[in-house]
């Protein structure tokens, strides 16, 4: 496999789709060291000493981003090895989804973010409290630790956010309540903490601890916030009829983002159709990959994006979900997300896969008529095989038979 070094590398013949550019031809991407150099028809032609990577018949696109995932391993038994969700699933960029805190914070970041064992770009939305951490047993639920007051400090928190702005992006809330049924204290504590960081909070409810209702939550968030398992059933989005709530078309009309946060159960097609149908696009994909959905329905970033266009979401807004609109909703867009020249070489590389292929939301199982599948991506100019999305295939092939 071509190796960046300090030298170019052509990634060459692929077609090119970068959203943000409303790019979308037959082109080659070179890279020197780290470093997207230029993107376009027949670009690499004119660097004889390069080192060429055909990738002619595949879709090439900026490094994709998933934003929310499970990668903080050894915190708990929940998480995933990173880069197994990362660059060997052909995504460059992950963001894990609260499965930190600020008392853990500097531990995670010394042990997985910044370990140069890790190969992916790493983000953190960070739970506002002192301590949480995911257990396969939800733990910090069932001791009631997720919704208890004294788990809040936030001149602390204040000190860890300052400190590691370059990876906290923001924060992941259970919107857990105590006395009052009308207010959060944690949702409130975040604001306090970083009232310019977004928030992402997952609809739906966590065992043994009281949360506030959908309605008044939906309310509560701002601009820039993300609502993520935002297409699963009985998340309060869609009312008795199938019709979507004025609380969440209002807080989409507000620009609160709408992420897939597929889970092993917080996806259906049935909703997703819906809320497509009636206008309501999700602004980002993510797969919520942790030990409970990586062996199905989940398994790859590759997979879920699979879903959304199976459901005749065009295939550059696919893209555009995980590559411009998954940069903006954590900050990063001026970095990550398009495949101009000058930025950090993150560019995945994808496989179409004609069907006919079965997808399952856990709940019900779908036929389509083409997939995605991850080839490898570039992470700062460095290659790398999809080798978990590979075998993935194996595995979900089978189940196709
Ligand atoms: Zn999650």
């Amino acid at each position: 496999m071509p190796s960046a070094e300090d030298g170019i590398l052509v990634l060459k013949g692929g077609r090119v789709i970068d959203p943000a550019n409303n790019f979308d031809d037959i082109a080659d991407v070179v890279t020197k060291g780290d470093t997207i150099v230029e993107v376009g028809p027949g670009a690499g032609a004119k660097y004889q000493d390069a080192t060429v990577k055909d990738v002619s018949g595949k879709v090439v696109t900026p490094g994709l981003i998933d934003i929310h995932t499970h990668c903080f391993t050894g915190l708990g038994d929940f998480c995933l090895a990173t880069d197994l969700m990362g660059v060997d699933s052909g995504v460059p960029v992950i963001v894990d989804a609260g499965t930190t805190s600020t008392t853990i914070f500097g531990l995670a970041r010394k042990a997985i973010i910044d370990h140069p064992d890790t190969k992916t770009k790493i983000f953190a939305l960070m739970d506002p409290s002192q301590i949480y951490l995911a257990n396969k047993t939800f733990i910090c639920h069932y001791l009631r630790i997720a919704d208890d007051e004294r788990n809040i400090d936030i001149e602390a928190a204040k000190e860890v956010v300052d400190a590691n702005r370059d990876v906290i992006v923001g924060f992941k809330v259970r919107p857990t309540i105590t006395d009052d049924p009308d207010h959060s204290p944690f949702l409130e504590a975040a604001h306090q903490i970083a009232p310019d960081l977004p928030i992402m909070i997952h609809l739906g409810s966590f065992p043994h601890t009281p949360v506030l209702d959908t309605e008044k939550l939906l309310y509560q968030l701002r601009k820039g916030d993300i609502i993520t398992h935002a297409c699963r059933g009985g998340g309060g989005q869609l009312d008795a009829t199938g019709e979507p709530t004025k609380a969440f078309t209002d807080a989409y009309d507000r620009g609160v983002l709408m992420d897939i946060g597929h889970s092993a159960g917080d996806f259906h097609f049935r909703t997703a159709r819906r809320l497509i149908e009636r206008g309501y696009m999700p602004n980002t994909i993510s797969t919520d990959l942790n030990v409970f959905n990586v062996d199905g329905p989940v398994y790859s970033l590759s997979t879920t994006m699979s879903k959304l266009w199976a459901l005749d979401v065009p295939l550059d807004q696919v893209i555009a979900m995980n590559t411009i609109n998954a940069a903006k909703a954590i900050n990063r867009e001026q970095e990550y997300g398009t495949l101009d020249a000058g930025r950090s070489a993150e560019v995945t590389v994808l496989d179409i896969e004609e069907g006919p292929c079965l997808l399952s939301d856990g709940h019900e199982q779908i036929t389509a008529s083409r997939r995605l599948r991850a080839v490898g991506c570039l992470r700062a100019g460095e290659w790398h095989d999809a080798v978990h999305d590979q075998k993935a295939r194996q595995v979900d092939m089978k189940e196709a038979v």
